[in-house]
């Protein structure tokens, strides 16, 4: 992983809200997570907007899924709002996490959301 654009206190609320464990959860999961994923990639402009380094657009996760998210499904990714694409702001793209749909805030907070497919 690269040099985070996530900030202490950012960084601080995602692990709070994930408890340390992987926010993810695809097949070969740890539970454990150590690594944090950006929802919106900082590498295609994202740095730019203030939006990419905010609690709402890190996931905590562990390496096999970071993997799983960064190479292996991409498509399934952003169907799960694992990834984000560029002008959609993270507040607003419910995630799939503990086989639930949530909306993430910037405070670290969780609120379910229904979404139908
Ligand atoms: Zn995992």
């Amino acid at each position: 992983m690269s040099v985070s654009a996530f900030s202490d206190v950012v960084r601080a609320r995602v692990m709070a809200r994930s408890g340390g464990f992987c926010e993810v959860r695809v097949a070969g999961c740890w539970d454990e997570a150590s690594q944090l994923h950006h929802r919106r990639p900082r590498g295609l402009g994202g740095s730019k907007n203030p939006a990419t380094g905010q609690a709402s657009n890190g996931l905590m996760v562990c390496l096999p899924c970071h993997n799983y998210l960064e190479t292996v499904e991409r498509a399934e990714a952003r169907d799960r709002g694992w990834i984000v694409r560029q002008g959609q702001d993270p507040r607003e793209i419910p995630v799939y996490r503990y086989r639930r749909w949530v909306l993430l805030d910037d405070e670290g907070g969780i609120a379910p959301v229904e979404v139908t497919a």
